[in-house]
């Protein structure tokens, strides 16, 4: 059983891509019980269509999204978006710092 004491090093494969150990949040992840496949299998033909339905009641869907942004992680579902959606949100988010600068 994962809770907020839980180490870094026992999470699921799928969070341990980084050296952060601000892990918190993980402990409320929706997709802890979920096989890692359904995740880093993202990219096929059905672009994670199952891996965005588990994240869509996820409530730490946010923090799971800035983490994916922050640690460029490139493959896979995090925050309910697959890399190409998550390309598109940094450019967005790059052109929006632009426009208030
Ligand atoms: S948003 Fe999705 S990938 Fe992220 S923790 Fe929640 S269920 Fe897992």
């Amino acid at each position: 059983m994962l809770d907020y004491h839980t180490e870094v090093s026992e999470l699921p494969l799928m969070y341990v891509l980084t050296e952060s150990t601000d892990a918190m949040w993980m402990a409320d992840a929706n997709c802890l019980d979920s096989p890692d496949e359904l995740f880093m299998a993202a990219s096929g033909k059905a672009q994670g269509y199952q891996a965005k339905r588990v994240c869509k009641a996820c409530v730490v869907r946010e923090q799971c999204l800035e983490y994916a942004l922050l640690n460029r992680l490139e493959l896979g579902v995090f925050g309910g978006m697959n890399e190409r959606e998550r390309r598109l949100e940094k450019y967005k988010r790059r052109r929006e710092a632009k426009k208030e600068s």
